[in-house]
């Protein structure tokens, strides 16, 4: 049986895509950004912070072994993980609020498949050339000059993927260090595994892989698709200014065609008009030469004339491409160009462009930008009123209380201290409650500990009540755990029970 009835492919097998060179603004943006991102990669670990002889001196530390995430004078501690909760909120609403105004703008620009599939191209530009010679190279047969070259590129590639793999470990251990380490033979093995795979990621995805990711594997183009309405400002070619396209001979005849149908349809507008003749109507051509230089300079290898395409990265080089054909002709700029849903209409109409701030600026883009910064200036007020000090309790549960000889009741917790500071400090344990109940610090006499700086201590604590306390026969009386630093006012507190044998 033929195969009418076929279930269609999922996956088209991957046509080799040679994205010409473009000069243009866009083109320039892309390269300030590209230049950004990967110095702030590569470069970050590197930079220094001193935060006293018990700290780390890195500016950015991800320090596992701690659990600590250091951000210059910034330090996070595993309980204060809400940060980084709202730090990855703010990213996803910030993706929200771009996608919802600017289309795919991060896909385009800054996501790092994007980045190092960039970066790869002008690597395979410089060493094979422009597009047509790599064409050329692709079809040849191959010989010595094929394998040198591919086996140049491969190595340059290799090279920066290595230097990819190599820098997202600093990221986790004092960086001149693990550097040492790495080059020594004496980094741990999770060191090497790591630089290992993401030098093969990045070789792979960025080198060979490149638009298939977008395609295929990255889930962002469905779910920004759901972010996006007809106000989102993206890449779009005006065709009803550009079409009907031609080029050379057939754009003549077009024009040709054009000016004979006009001249026969007399004086009067398309035949509408009382005594208008029936002559057939001809469309003179649109400003589209149909070069070809937008779908040359394509990174994902698509026509942007044939409409909204989920390939499209909305990296706007194909109105670079555009924009310099249209100098070329003559023709004002704007063919291809970012433009929302909404315009087409309205110039379709003959209206004028509506000004870009006008399909930005509204309500979905305003309340994005309302919780972004919400949440923002919660984070940051939250950084500047949290305590130097941390004390959480847990109780022992088993057993839940013990009689002592005298009658005594009495429950034991564990409770950890933080010491945020740079300083060693000593604190006081102590306790509030309506019941009179005692305190007995394992090891300790004095109720004193100390907690050296940046170090958290797990203290074993007894509370007592004695036989004529009331908390001793009652089933749980709530009291509230406080430790303090010696010497200065800094305190914080945690809330726990106590069970007397009111629970037989
Ligand atoms: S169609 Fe234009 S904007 Fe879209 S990916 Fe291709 S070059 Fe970039
Ligand atoms: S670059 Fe412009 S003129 Fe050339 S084919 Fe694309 S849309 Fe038409």
């Amino acid at each position: 049986m033929a195969s009418q009835d076929a279930a269609p492919k999922l996956y088209a097998a991957q046509e080799p895509i040679f994205p010409k060179r473009v000069k243009g603004p866009f083109r320039n943006f892309k390269w300030a950004l590209m230049i950004f991102t990967l110095g702030v990669y590569y470069i970050t670990p590197w930079i220094r912070w001193d935060r006293g002889p018990s700290l780390p001196d890195q500016a950015v530390l991800v320090d596992l072994a701690n659990r600590r995430f250091f951000f210059f004078w910034i330090e996070i501690w595993p309980h204060e993980f809400y940060f980084v909760a709202g730090l990855l909120i703010m990213a996803g609403l910030g993706l929200f609020l771009f996608t919802s105004a600017l289309g795919r703008v991060w896909c385009g620009y800054a996501c790092p498949q994007t980045v190092w599939t960039d970066l790869f191209y002008t690597v395979e530009r410089w060493i094979e050339g422009d597009r047509n010679a790599r064409l050329r190279l692709w079809k040849q047969k191959w010989d010595f000059r094929k394998w040198r070259l591919r086996v140049t590129k491969w190595i340059v590639w290799l090279l920066i993927a290595v230097a990819t793999g190599g820098a997202w470990v600093f990221y986790f251990a004092d960086a001149p260090t693990l550097l040492r380490d790495l080059l020594t033979g004496q980094a741990a093995f999770v060191a090497y595994a790591t630089v290992g795979i993401l030098t093969a990621t990045t070789f792979i995805f960025g080198g060979f892989a490149r638009e298939q990711i977008c395609i295929y594997a990255c889930p962002w183009p469905r779910i920004q698709a759901a972010m996006m309405d007809e106000h989102t400002i993206t890449v779009a070619y005006r065709d009803w200014r550009g079409e009907p396209r031609g080029k050379g001979k057939k754009r003549r005849e077009m024009a040709e065609a054009a000016i004979e149908s006009s001249r026969l349809a007399g004086p009067t507008i398309r035949g509408t008009e009382p005594g208008a003749t029936s002559a057939p109507e001809v469309e003179a051509p649109g400003d589209c030469i149909d070069c070809m230089a937008c779908v040359n300079v394509c990174p994902m290898g698509i026509d942007i004339r044939d409409g909204q395409q989920m390939e499209c990265i909305t990296c706007a080089l194909c109105i670079d491409a555009c924009d310099e054909i249209m100098d070329k002709v003559g023709k004002p700029r704007g063919l291809i160009d970012y433009l929302a849903l909404t315009d087409e209409a309205n110039e379709r109409a003959g209206n004028t462009k509506v000004p870009v701030m006008r399909h930005i600026l509204r309500p979905r883009t305003l309340i994005y930008t309302a919780l972004w910064s919400a949440i923002g200036v919660g984070l940051i007020v939250a950084l500047f009123i949290r305590s130097e000090i941390d004390l959480t309790v847990a109780q022992v549960r088993n057993p839940q209380f013990v009689t002592l000889s005298d009658g005594s009741v009495r429950n034991t917790y564990d409770i950890r201290i933080r010491n945020m500071t740079a300083a060693d400090a000593t604190f006081r344990i102590g306790l509030t409650s309506d019941d009179v109940l005692r305190v007995d610090l394992e090891g300790s006499q004095d109720l004193m500990v100390e907690v050296p700086a940046d170090e958290t201590l797990l203290q074993r604590v007894y509370v007592i009540a004695r036989p004529e306390d009331a908390a001793s026969g009652r089933e749980r009386t709530d009291f509230r755990f406080w430790v303090e630093e010696f010497g200065t006012e800094e305190r914080a507190f945690g809330d726990t029970t106590f069970f007397g044998r009111g629970q037989q």
